[in-house]
């Protein structure tokens, strides 16, 4: 199954943990070598690769003299500028040591929030891959503070895949795949080898694990499988640690979980939408206007919003929540706060005689617009 699955992989990204390539002491060289002398050879194969590498702070903390993790912020940011220098000077060694060469792209969530810095980031990733030049991606810790943040680099793997168009992700985990139990507490716990979709079942067998050294859990790596998934692209979670994991895998040895992609995958501005561009406000949508919109695939008329929250402008991204707040849809909007409030309610014909001038009739054109529950598959 995997050889079919497999076959017509030509760009991947590989995301790598910061526990498969550090450990309380620091970075371990020979763990990156290992992994980027595997990365080499996928390259030697014909096959485009990009890599979200974390691992900066656990890298960096220990040239300040810190043990475990670091308490405060600015200790965080600190290390992470250290530890980012060693992290892309060791993958840098092994890659021209066998000819090849590495680009380093440090990204926050405001790059690719808008649209023009997104799709630059895209068009700078392209031309890497095209001179034979493999990205690695790490956000840019230095300078984020928690509202603009990823979360967790499993996420941004995620945003990376569909920026760049990847036909699969690949997470390199400390652990083997998802378990149906934790094998930590129960020996009996059996590896899960392929997820048709994650649902909610699924992401309770995750649970809260969490890895000493980096931010996510199995958790996270199986929401970031689950865009990836809408975006039409399977997802492998299996242990990085293990000798060789990339080469085998593409030997078509089963190992670890394979999340298979959704049948229908969004367009690549709609998973923009969906994923990388941040939400600004609510709008509360009566029953006749979130029937229309998830049932009969219509756009958001003024008449359907029966309530706003927060503020935004044209052109942001908001919500569309039922009227309990919540989430059914996200989408585009065509008007702003104080636009949509005295427009609510109302028919489109009436627009241009309240406001005196009419962008469209809908508030939220299909076009712009993303189910973030297709059968009960919510996106966050
Ligand atoms: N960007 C962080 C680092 O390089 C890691 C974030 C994560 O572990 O998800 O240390």
């Amino acid at each position: 199954m995997r050889e079919a699955l497999l076959a017509h992989v030509k760009r991947v990204v590989v995301k790598i943990g910061s526990g498969v390539i550090s450990n309380a002491a620091g970075l371990e060289n020979q763990q990156v070598a290992a992994i980027a002398e595997d990365v080499c050879a996928l390259l030697d194969r014909g096959l485009e690769v990009i890599l979200v590498s974390s691992g900066a702070v656990a890298a960096g903390k220990g040239q300040l003299g810190i043990s475990g993790r670091p308490q405060t912020i600015p200790q965080k940011q600190a290390a992470a500028a250290i530890g980012q220098t060693l992290i892309i000077r060791a993958y840098k060694e092994t890659f021209l040591a066998r000819d090849y060469n590495v680009a380093q792209v440090l990204l926050t969530r405001d790059d690719l929030s808008n649209r023009r810095r997104y799709l630059n980031a895209r068009n700078t990733m392209m031309t890497l891959l095209e001179y034979g030049v493999t990205p690695v991606v790490n956000e840019n810790d230095t300078v984020v503070v928690e509202e603009i943040r990823f979360g967790d680099n499993d996420n941004l793997s995620a945003l990376v895949t569909s920026l760049v168009e990847a036909d699969l992700l690949i997470i390199l985990s400390d652990v083997d795949g998802l378990y149906d139990s934790n094998p930590a507490d129960n020996p009996q716990a059996e590896l899960i080898p392929v997820v048709e979709r994650v649902t909610p079942t699924i992401e309770a067998m995750g649970g809260s694990s969490r890895g000493s050294l980096g931010t996510g859990g199995m958790i996270t790596k199986l929401k970031a499988a689950k865009k990836a998934a809408l975006s039409g692209v399977g997802t492998l979670i299996v242990n990085g640690r293990s000798p060789h994991i990339l080469t085998r895998i593409f030997a078509d040895e089963e190992v670890g979980t394979y999340v298979l992609p959704a049948q229908s995958r969004l367009t690549a501005r709609k998973q923009w939408i969906a994923f990388s561009k941040k939400p600004r406000g609510k709008l509360l949508i009566d029953e006749g206007g979130r029937q229309a919109v998830i049932k009969r695939g219509k756009s958001l008329l003024p008449s359907g919003v029966c309530g706003v929250d927060g503020g935004f402008e044209r052109g942001d991204a908001v919500r569309l929540c039922d009227r309990d707040g919540h989430e059914f849809a996200r989408g585009v909007i065509s008007y702003s706060l104080a636009e949509t409030l005295q427009i609510m309610g109302k028919q489109s014909v009436e627009i241009e005689k309240i406001l005196g001038y009419k962008y469209r009739d809908e508030v939220v054109c299909r076009d712009n617009l993303v189910l973030t529950v297709a059968g009960k598959e919510e996106i966050e």
